[in-house]
């Protein structure tokens, strides 16, 4: 099943359930349940998380290109929730930054409060999957010890379309990204160095996750840059497509 966001046709913000993307039917999130057929205007981002949790350096081909030693630990980092933009919308261009880079991830929805969670038990809080779009000022990025300011502008957090409930095995997953419908990333969640229910027992030990909460899991070998007019496109097989333009 695919959960998410959107604004009707009467312009409503609704939760909504649906197949195959074609028929929506509102869903509540609070006591899930099927309601009406409705029309659907625009998806919005499928969450508002408190917080990104994301992960640098996470997919063995992603080590190999750039010529670096696989990390013993998870390399964390936060996205603040003010970046997050939905499917369609524009990533804007910082005015102070002049290399934009596109990065496709897996993304991971938590679906309750939780801490500590060991990794064989981490399936118990996952919602479902998402695609997200890690968007990173790469210049700035190179300047910072900290990433924050690379990482954190408004729109840099594209997430969606949509959640997909209903993926057994996350390590299984080809993970493409398009730029302007070529293919620039193309590789599968099984090169993951730190896997999904790692990732939870780790950043659980750390941190409080709440309902809602993302975990960016990295990209895979393959990013570049973006300008201004280009049409990004991230897709993860079973999930569906994320697609969003640079203004
Ligand atoms: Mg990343």
């Amino acid at each position: 099943m695919k959960i998410g966001r959107a604004l009707s046709a009467t312009g409503q913000l609704i939760w909504y359930s649906t197949k195959d993307g074609s028929a929506f039917r509102e869903w509540n999130p609070d006591t899930p349940s099927l309601g009406r057929v409705v029309e659907i205007e625009k998806l919005l981002a499928p969450v508002l998380p408190s917080k990104i949790v994301a992960v640098g350096l996470n997919y063995r081909d992603h080590a190999r290109e750039m010529g670096l030693t696989l990390p013993e630990e998870p390399i964390l980092f936060m996205k603040p929730s003010t970046s997050v933009i939905g499917p369609g919308d524009d990533i804007i261009y910082p005015a102070r930054s002049e290399r934009v880079d596109y990065e496709a991830e897996l993304a991971v929805v938590i679906s309750k409060e939780c801490r500590n969670v060991p990794a064989r038990d981490a399936r118990d809080v996952i919602l479902g999957y998402t695609c997200f779009n890690d968007v990173t000022a790469r210049d700035l990025q190179a300047k910072d010890v900290q990433w924050t300011r690379a990482k954190s502008f408004d729109t840099f957090a594209p997430l969606g379309p949509w959640i997909e409930t209903d993926i057994k095995d996350p390590h299984t997953l080809a993970v493409q990204s398009r730029l302007n419908g070529e293919i620039k990333q193309s590789s599968n969640t099984n090169n993951l160095i730190f896997n999904v229910f790692a990732l939870i027992e780790f950043i659980s030990s750390i941190m409080t996750l709440r309902k809602w909460d993302v975990i960016a899991t990295g990209t895979p070998s393959g990013v570049g840059p973006m300008v201004r007019g280009d049409e990004i496109a991230i897709e993860i097989e079973g999930i569906g497509t994320l697609t969003n333009r640079l203004a």
